[in-house]
């Protein structure tokens, strides 16, 4: 089954609004170059509105960077999906590493968020990966299939088919170091396997992509393997000219 690859760029905590609405231009004016790639950023939440003016007519989708699972209420300092949806966003990311290891995100939290992003009819980017350590002892597919089955529990199969997991694994994320197309293709595989098992056919709708020091110079290696379908982005989306490049790596 073809599947229309997806790159996504993970802004973290960067970028003011001038300089996040400059680095939007410069990617919708790359994304136009690049036909059958879905093209996608997440800004911080404060820059979400005048990014979603400067995309406004243009494919590239904007998203939010991690949720609250409540709609709304008293909830100090959250952003619900539906006030992502209200912004403009399509898609949010749930459960990145970062929010697993500096924030005590538990696999629970990131199955309710998903929950959460799928009642707003918007697309959730699931987060999974192992550690270094995790590696070294031989569990990565107990890691990152323990993540995957909890992060999707009560999930129906078309649910399942219709949204998008990022395998990242931990020691490749902003370290520099890439997983070898042969060690991505392997998870990614894997992922898949799994994923059949609990969805069925729609395993094959799922896009899967890659993050962890995607750069230039190996995207296109990366997003050549049959099971990587897009690439989620940090360090290398905040320069457009880096990010533009992997996008049309995609291609
Ligand atoms: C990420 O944080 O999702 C990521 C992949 O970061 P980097 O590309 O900088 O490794």
């Amino acid at each position: 089954m073809s599947r229309v690859p997806f790159v996504c760029g993970n802004w973290k905590l960067n970028k003011t609004i001038a300089e996040a609405v400059a680095l939007a231009n410069g990617v919708a004016a790359g994304a136009a170059q690049a036909p059958g790639v879905e093209v996608g950023v997440a800004p911080v939440s404060t820059a979400l509105y005048p990014v979603a003016q400067a995309l406004k007519s243009t494919s590239v989708l904007l998203g939010g960077q991690n949720c609250y699972h409540e709609t709304s209420g008293a909830y100090t300092g959250e952003i619900s999906p539906t006030f992502f949806k209200d912004v403009g966003c399509k898609f949010v990311i749930v459960g990145h590493s970062e929010r697993r290891q500096l924030f005590g995100e538990t696999d629970e939290g990131v199955n309710v968020k998903t929950r959460a992003v799928l009642d707003a009819r918007l697309l959730p980017i699931v987060c999974v990966g192992e550690t270094l350590a995790e590696r070294e002892a031989d569990r990565t597919m107990d890691v990152v299939g323990g993540q995957t089955r909890a992060a999707l529990a009560g999930l129906t199969a078309a649910e399942i088919g219709s949204l998008v997991v990022a395998y990242e694994p931990v020691w490749a994320i902003g370290t520099g170091r890439t997983a070898t197309t042969e060690q991505a293709q392997q998870v990614h595989a894997d992922i898949r396997e799994l994923l059949r098992d609990l969805a069925g056919d729609e395993a094959d709708k799922v896009r899967i992509q890659y993050g962890g020091s995607v750069k230039p110079a190996n995207a296109a290696a990366l997003l050549g393997q049959p099971d990587i379908d897009g690439a989620l982005v940090g360090g290398a989306a905040l320069k457009t000219e880096d990010f533009v490049a992997i996008i049309k790596a995609a291609v």
